[in-house]
């Protein structure tokens, strides 16, 4: 055993939740924040120019707040992921919080104030050589700002926010927290019972899992029904105070993207769902059956007597550093300084919440990863996906705060990358057809989440937004609209669906944003762009760093025309990528031709 599965937190804070450095980050935060705010409201531009030296200041500190806030921050989340009822975590995040918002009003002031120059005197102030690092972060904002409310009005918006859009989004982890799914005499957790009926061989275990699991949501169905009207609700009221009733704007202003990639996007996947119905007959057919149901789609195929292969956590490590090694030496040396440094919590124990992330720490220079290490492949493929995350950051912790700020749909781009290398390394070292038809299967069934899953999620929203717009949906009305979007997502190609699957989807709760689905989409399909350049482009590490550090200084468009070369809005670089999921896919159906039942 060589290295710890165990993250070490002490050096962030030292002494846990009770940490004396914590309490103290937190008072320096809180005396700064009101001389900050008064500084930015008495600001003018007429006494600050020609040298800015106040301006200059200002977004200094306000940087450094940002980073205090997302250090304590992150270190209170990491506690509750492996303390999960720890009584001291909600009251340290509500004060968090408040500090948030507080610091939010410093935002919202200085982005009036911005919004409050005309064209040439804000060309000028950005101009300012130590203000034009960070010139796109400030022109965003004062795009942004131009629709911003009174400040009065402001700050009540976003302390309605905490008892209202936050106080809905933490209901539902309340609610969720209390979902046990019987499993004969055993209570499943929710967490436990979705990882049974999406991984278990055995399909009648994971039909009747499911079955408890659908009962169990069913149970809740109405609390959640409230939860998600009025979490949607508010958010459609305060869209509505800004002046716009487009439910989509928010989302792609923070993606930084424009309506028409989003479009194309989802037009080229609409387009290429045969390949991937092709999968699903073939893999119905290997598991015996004629269509799969919405539970088997995850299953692993496993064909003769191959078993999968599992690995312990060292072997994992070595593995993802030499995968890595072959693509950038810098991104093997930020791994393998993860794993000796004991950045990442991997250790399967009781009292640990589900998933998995990364979360970067502003103020130490480096990040943590969070998850649970099965040794399965698609652990190992976690591990590398999580890493891409932490690889990012490091690669962009110099920068100002605000040039670290990337977007949602490029968030997923390096760890997607990352996943890439190492599942397309598996697949390539496997030593069997048994083996290699187990891991294209597993690489294939990703593609299914992204062309499949995560569209049907999208167009539930987008349906539910509209719908929410007009009245409140009951418990039908949206098991119905859920249905409807399964079904077209998944070109009707199983015989059974989980309606209740806005209900079950802790993604459709979040308070700070909405359509947390077509980033995975995107961000997929943007680094298996990016995975191809890397294979034909020589001294690729130089590109790809040089792309990570622009994901906070333009748009997403934009970035892809400067690094890649290729325009989003138009369907080529999309089909590209469809096109390598149906080269993966007509090698499954090869390889598996002689092994159907
Ligand atoms: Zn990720």
């Amino acid at each position: 055993m060589t290295y710890s599965e165990q993250w070490d937190l002490e050096s962030i804070f030292t002494g846990g939740i009770d940490s004396p450095a914590l309490t103290q980050r937190l008072a320096t935060i809180t005396a700064q924040i009101t001389p900050l705010l008064a500084t930015v409201r008495a600001w003018q531009y007429a006494k600050d120019q020609p040298k800015f030296t106040v301006m200059t200041q200002i977004t200094e500190q306000l940087q450094m707040l940002e980073a205090g806030l997302k250090q304590t921050d992150s270190f209170v989340n990491m506690i509750q992921s492996t303390d999960e009822r720890n009584p001291q975590v909600m009251p340290m995040m509500g004060r968090i919080n408040a500090l948030g918002n507080s610091v939010n009003q410093i935002e919202v002031a200085l982005t009036k104030k911005l919004v409050g120059l005309t064209e040439v005197e804000f060309a000028s102030l950005v101009a300012t050589p130590a203000l034009q690092i960070i010139k796109f972060n400030l022109t965003e904002k004062r795009t942004s700002g131009a629709t911003l409310l009174d400040a009065t009005t402001e700050k009540l918006i976003n302390q309605f926010a905490l008892d209202g859009l936050k106080g809905w989004s933490d209901h539902y982890d309340s609610i969720v927290a209390e979902v046990q799914v019987p499993d004969g005499q055993t209570l499943l957790s929710a967490g436990q019972a979705q990882n049974k009926f999406e991984s278990d061989p055995d399909p009648k275990v994971r039909q009747r899992i499911f079955k408890s699991w659908y009962q169990t949501w069913e149970r809740y169905s109405p609390l959640l029904t409230d939860t998600l009207n009025h979490l949607a609700g508010f958010r459609l009221t305060e869209y509505q105070a800004h002046g716009t009733t487009d439910y989509l704007k928010k989302p792609l202003e923070t993606s930084r993207m424009q309506s028409a990639t989003l479009k194309t996007m989802w037009a080229v996947v609409s387009q290429n769902k045969a390949p991937l119905v092709a999968f699903l007959k073939r893999k119905a057919a290997l598991m015996g059956k004629t269509q799969l149901a919405w539970y088997d789609t995850w299953a692993p195929v496993v064909v003769g007597d191959f078993k999968p292969q599992t690995y312990t956590y060292d072997e994992a490590a070595a593995f993802i550093v030499q995968q890595f090694k072959t693509f950038s030496p810098q991104m093997a040396a930020v791994a393998q300084k993860a794993f000796e440094n004991r950045w990442i919590e991997a250790e399967d124990r009781p009292g640990k919440q589900p998933g998995g992330y990364m979360t970067d720490l502003p103020e130490t220079n480096d990040f943590r990863i969070f998850m649970t290490f099965d040794g399965t492949p698609s652990g190992v493929a976690t591990l590398a996906h999580e890493l891409g995350h932490g690889f990012h950051t490091m690669m962009i912790n110099d920068l100002p705060s605000w040039r670290q700020d990337y977007a949602m749909n490029v968030a997923e781009t390096a760890s997607t990358f990352a996943e890439l290398i190492v599942s397309d390394a598996t697949v390539k070292a496997a030593q069997s057809p048994a083996a290699k038809i187990n891991l294209l299967d597993q690489k294939i069934t990703n593609a299914i989440d992204m062309f499949m899953n995560i569209h049907a999620r999208f167009l539930f929203e987008e349906r539910f937004y509209a719908a929410r717009q007009k009245k409140l949906q009951t418990t039908a009305e949206l098991k119905a609209l859920m249905l409807v979007a399964q079904k077209e997502a998944y070109a009707d190609a199983l015989t059974d669906y989980d309606p209740l699957f806005w209900a079950d989807k802790q993604h459709f709760f979040f308070d700070d944003v909405s359509f947390y689905n077509f980033p995975y989409t995107f961000g997929y399909l943007f680094s298996m762009g990016i995975y191809a350049k890397a294979q034909t482009t020589p001294d690729f590490e130089a590109d790809y760093i040089a792309l990570l550090r622009d994901t906070a200084n333009m748009s997403t468009e934009d970035l892809a025309q400067k690094h890649l070369s290729v325009d989003l809005t138009q369907p080529a670089f999309w089909q590209a990528a469809a096109d390598s999921i149906a080269a993966d896919v007509a090698q499954f159906l090869a390889l598996t031709e002689g092994y159907q039942e």
